[in-house]
């Protein structure tokens, strides 16, 4: 077995995101489509679409349960903010997915699942949307990436370019292990999982690891334990979505994702205190840093 790639700015720098050319308009920088936020949880929804903005998406739209719809607007003027029909379960009704055709004919990545309801309704939309794409990348995060504890053959190995952002507590409950065996060799279990389920997938924690379907293995240490706060894998999931809009593969967004969230945290700490900083405030670090590490 190949060691795994560390994750250092040598390592990111020799792996260039794509740039935009002098001339290009908003819609060459890709359009995002994030489907996150429920009525209890409508934050996610604003964490994730600031989040892929920041990361240099051109354009944001946001599909979120209708009840919270308004509020989400509010909270992201940048966005076009959709408001989908809710099942009652609190996740969104599987119809809702046909008001989304228009909008995936001109969109390059889609995010779903952050602060979305888990259970059985929210399953259905997410295959009811895998589905629908057109050759798009998706990131499922959340209580989206249930749609893998389904039997082989319905949804996964996946035929589509997806990208999984578990951390142990969620890789445990995806495959049924305990999180101990999950933590007990996460590069591993990141294999495994990738292989399996036709997805890149990044194992989120102190050190995160990122395994490609091809067994390809990267791994990034850095950030600080203010990182684990409410929100901060919105955050990341965002970034990862914007990023696939510029046209990063879903393996390349992710590495620079989890780079990028990484270094915003070390930001944050440096400058406020290791402990307290908010979600909220890592997208606005990410323009500088993306601006050093090209
Ligand atoms: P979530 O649990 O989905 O909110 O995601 C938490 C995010 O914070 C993930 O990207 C983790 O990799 C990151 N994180 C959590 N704890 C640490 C830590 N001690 N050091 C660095 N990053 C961390
Ligand atoms: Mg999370």
């Amino acid at each position: 077995m190949t060691a795994p790639i560390e994750l250092d700015d040598a390592a990111l720098r020799a792996w260039p995101l794509p740039q935009p050319s002098q001339d290009d308009d908003k819609e060459a920088r890709g359009r995002v489509l994030v489907i996150a936020g429920s009525a209890e949880v409508p934050g996610a929804a604003v964490l994730a679409g600031e989040a892929a903005l920041r990361a240099g998406a051109g354009k944001l739209v946001v599909g979120t349960a209708a009840t919270v719809a308004l509020l989400v607007a509010q909270q992201l003027p940048e966005a076009r903010v959709v408001g989908l029909p809710e099942d009652d379960d609190g996740g969104l009704r599987e119809d809702g997915v046909e008001r989304l055709d228009e909008i995936l004919a001109h969109t390059a990545s889609v995010l779903v699942g952050p602060g979305m309801a888990a259970g059985a309704s929210t399953v259905r939309f997410v295959e009811a949307l895998l589905g629908r794409l057109n050759g798009q990348p998706v990131l499922l995060d959340a209580a989206a990436m249930d749609v893998v504890r389904q039997p082989s053959e319905t949804v996964w190995p996946f035929s589509q370019h997806v990208g999984m952002t578990p951390h142990a507590g969620e890789m445990a409950y995806l495959t049924g292990e305990d999180k101990e065996g999950v933590e007990s060799d996460p590069g591993e279990r990141a294999r495994m999982a990738a292989s399996r389920w036709g997805a890149a997938v990044a194992l989120k924690g102190a050190c995160t690891w990122l395994a490609a379907p091809d067994g390809r293995l990267w791994r990034h240490a850095r950030g600080n334990p203010g990182l684990a706060t409410s929100g901060s894998g919105d955050v990341l999931a965002g970034l990862v979505a914007g990023l696939m809009a510029r046209g990063a593969s879903v393996e390349q967004a992710l590495a620079w994702g989890v780079a990028l969230h990484a270094r915003a945290g070390e930001r944050l700490a440096a400058r406020m205190g290791p402990l307290g900083f908010l979600a909220r405030e890592l997208p606005a670090e990410i323009p500088a840093l993306l601006a050093t590490l090209i």
